[in-house]
C-alpha cells in the first residue's frame, strides 16, 4: 500500500506533524522505536527524564502535554563553583538591579521578534523567515557570549542567565548561539512549568496508524518512497517526513554538516540534600560544575542533571537512593553553526531541532512539513 505520507520519529516533531496531516485528512502513518522521543516523562515516577519545562508561549508542543507545577524562578540558588552561592532575590540581585534590568529589555526586544520568527516559521522553512529578519539571522551565528558582551550583559550573565542558560543547554556560553541563548533565556521571564506527557492518549490517537520498529534505510524512485525498517518491514509513501535527532536523519538522508549534541544524564534521587543546597526549589550551576542543576519536586524527590555519566551523589546529598536513571548520549544538538534544509527534493521533509533547541521548534518544524506536504494534497 502507497500512503500519502510516512513519519519517522514521534518525538515532539513528529507528533506534530503526524497531528496536522490526519487533522488535515491525509493518509499518514508514523514509524517509530520509542513514543515521545525526549518527551522522556515517567508516569509512575511522575517525572520527566527529558525535557524539563515548557514555556508559557510553546504554542505548538503545548499540545503534546499536560502542564503541571509551575517553577518558580525566585526560589532558586546560584551557585557560584567553590562555595559561593546566593537566591534569586538576595542582596546579591540588589546589586545587579541595573544588569537585571538592562537584560530585561534586551529580552522584551528579542521576545517581540522572537514570537513573529516563531509564527513564520509554522509557513515558510527557518531560511526563509531568517531572511526576512536580520535581526534573528544574525543571532543564528553570532556566539551567546559575544552577544552578551556587546549588550553589557557580563556581569548578570554570569551570575544569573549563563547559569540558567547551562541548565537548559548542558554547555557553555561559548558554544551555543546567541539564538538558542535568548530563547531559553526566555525562560527567566516567561512563566515555565514541569509537564505530564500521556505517550497512551498518542498511541490512540495514531492507532493503527502507529508502526513501532526502526526505520534503517531510505530509497526514492520517481516520487516513490520505499523505507526499511529493522523488524523487516516496507512502507511506501509519496511524501516522508524525517522527523529524527539529527544524527539519524543525517545517516538515513546522507547530510552533510549537523550540530553537535551535548551528553546529558538525569537521576531522580529520594535523598536530602546537603545543607546550602536545600533551601531552593532548584540549584543552578556553572559551566565549571558536572552538575547541571537539581529540582526538587512536589514529593520532595529530586531530579539531578549531570554532564557527566558519574554523578556524586554524595557531594549533593547526606543520604540518598537512586529511584531512576536515563541516559542522553546525544541530548541536545546545541554546538557549531550547521543548518538543516527542512526540504529535498519535491517530497523529502526534515522536521525536529537540527536548527533550534527545544520543544518548541521541534514542534514548529513538524508543523512547516505538515503544511507543506497538505497544501500539495489539496492540488492534487
Ligand atoms: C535531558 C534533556 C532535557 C531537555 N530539557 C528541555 C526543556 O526543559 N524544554 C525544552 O523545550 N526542551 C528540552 N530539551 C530538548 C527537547 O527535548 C528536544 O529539543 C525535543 O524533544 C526534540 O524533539 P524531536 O522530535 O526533534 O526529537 P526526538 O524527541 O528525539 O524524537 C525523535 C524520534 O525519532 C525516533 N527515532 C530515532 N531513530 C529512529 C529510526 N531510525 N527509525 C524510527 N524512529 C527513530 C525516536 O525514537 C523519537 O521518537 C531537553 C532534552 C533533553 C535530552
Amino acid at each position: 500500500m502507497v500512503h500519502d505520507v510516512v513519519v519517522v520519529g514521534a518525538g515532539s516533531a513528529g507528533l506534530s506533524c503526524a497531528r496536522m496531516l490526519q487533522d488535515g485528512g491525509a493518509d499518514v502513518v508514523v514509524v517509530s522505536d520509542t513514543i515521545g522521543g525526549r518527551l522522556a516523562y515517567d508516569a509512575e515516577a511522575g517525572v520527566n527524564f527529558g525535557a524539563y519545562f515548557v514555556m508559557a508561549n510553546y504554542e505548538n508542543a503545548r499540545k503534546l502535554v499536560t502542564r503541571r507545577t509551575r517553577i518558580n524562578p525566585l526560589s532558586c540558588r546560584f551557585h557560584d563553583g567553590a562555595d559561593g552561592s546566593f537566591a534569586t532575590v538576595s542582596g546579591h540581585s540588589v546589586r545587579r538591579s541595573l544588569g537585571l534590568g538592562a537584560f530585561a529589555v534586551v529580552m522584551a526586544r528579542f521576545i517581540r521578534k522572537y514570537s513573529t520568527f516563531k509564527k513564520n516559521c509554522e509557513y515558510m522553512s527557518q531560511r526563509e523567515a531568517m531572511e526576512l529578519d536580520p535581526y534573528i539571522a544574525r543571532l543564528f551565528v553570532q556566539p551567546a557570549s559575544e552577544f552578551i558582551a556587546a549588550h553589557h550583559l557580563t556581569a548578570v550573565a554570569q551570575d544569573y542567565v549563563s547559569k540558567f542558560s547551562y541548565a537548559c543547554t548542558g554547555v557553555d556560553l561559548d558554544s551555543i548561539t546567541a539564538l538558542d541563548f535568548c530563547n531559553v533565556a526566555q525562560g527567566l521571564l516567561i512563566p515555565i512549568h514541569r509537564f505530564s506527557f500521556d505517550a497512551q492518549a498518542e498511541l490512540n490517537r495514531l492507532g493503527d496508524r502507529f508502526v513501532r520498529d526502526t526505520v534503517v534505510a531510505h530509497s526514492e524512485k520517481d516520487g516513490l518512497h520505499t523505507l526499511q525498517t529493522a523488524g523487516k518491514q516496507q512502507l511506501q509513501a509519496r511524501n516522508v517526513v524525517f522527523a529524527t535527532p539529527a544524527t539519524v536523519t543525517a545517516d538515513l538522508l546522507g547530510l552533510g554538516d549537523i550540530r553537535e549534541a551535548c551528553q546529558l544524564y538525569v537521576e531522580h534521587v529520594r535523598g536530602r540534600l546537603r545543607s546550602g543546597l536545600d533551601t531552593e526549589q532548584m540549584n543552578l550551576f556553572p559551566f565549571t560544575s558536572p552538575i547541571v542543576f537539581t529540582a526538587t519536586q512536589d514529593d520532595g524527590t529530586v531530579l539531578v542533571y549531570s554532564r557527566v555519566p558519574e554523578v556524586d551523589r554524595d557531594a549533593l546529598f547526606v543520604e540518598h537512593e537512586l529511584l531512576g536513571r536515563k541516559d542522553w548520549d546525544k541530548a541536545m544538538y546545541v554546538t557549531g553553526r550547521a543548518y538543516v534544509e527542512q526540504q529535498y527534493g519535491d517530497s523529502t521533509y526534515v522536521a525536529g531541532d537540527h536548527n533550534g533547541l527545544g520543544l518548541e521548534p521541534a514542534a514548529i518544524s513538524g508543523v512547516y512539513a505538515a503544511r507543506q506536504i497538505l497544501k500539495k494534497l489539496v492540488v492534487r
